[in-house]
């Protein structure tokens, strides 16, 4: 990302919304915002494999493993506003775990970027699907919205929630409602 083009850009949006970019506390605004794009949408600019990388570790483990409270940040790709919650990962795995640090490092990577939280969700279900070869992946996240509480409709209170389950957690019910049962666990 060239962050000098999108400073000028955004020096650019300043004026167009109404305001004068050489006063002083602006001055640096259009290189903050280029900086902190930079960082949000970072994700186009990593690598999943270096990710995961090192992190898959084999294990006599088929029991079912879960990462729950995963904290998401990404940018809904409508209106560029951002929406943020939580995420809880399940797989049962065939031959391989994963570190846990690792869900959460898949998480940041597909979330630095534009995304719909439907999306999001799938490709965590897949990416972790295919980094350890599981049995079963459910990804289950809620999330506000600011283009909801902000503008449009204004609804401050309501949480989206949606859910992708791949492979056994998919085909089989008694596995799904095990995954299921454990997220409502603990609260
Ligand atoms: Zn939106």
């Amino acid at each position: 990302m060239n962050e000098k083009r999108v400073a000028e850009l955004i020096k650019e949006l300043l004026k167009e919304i109404g305001e004068d970019p050489d006063r002083e506390g602006l001055l640096a605004t259009p290189q903050r915002v280029a900086k902190s794009w930079a960082f949000l949408t970072g994700g186009y600019r990593k690598n999943i494999d270096e990710i995961i990388n090192k992190a898959v570790f084999e294990s006599e483990a088929n029991n079912m493993i879960i990462a729950r409270d995963i904290e998401v940040y990404s940018l809904c790709e409508h209106h560029m506003l951002p929406f943020f919650g939580r995420c809880h990962i399940g797989y049962v795995a065939r031959k391989h775990v994963i570190g846990v640090s690792k869900l959460a490092r898949i998480t940041d990577f597909y979330s630095r970027r534009l995304q719909i939280q439907e999306r999001l969700t799938s490709q965590i279900a897949r990416a972790v699907k295919d980094a350890v070869n599981a049995i079963g992946v459910g990804v289950v996240m809620e999330c506000r919205h600011l283009c909801m509480m902000m503008r449009g409709v204004e609804k401050q209170n309501s949480i989206m929630t949606t859910s992708s389950v791949l492979g056994e957690l998919h085909s089989d019910a008694s596995t799904r409602a095990e995954f299921l049962n454990l997220l409502k666990g603990k609260d």
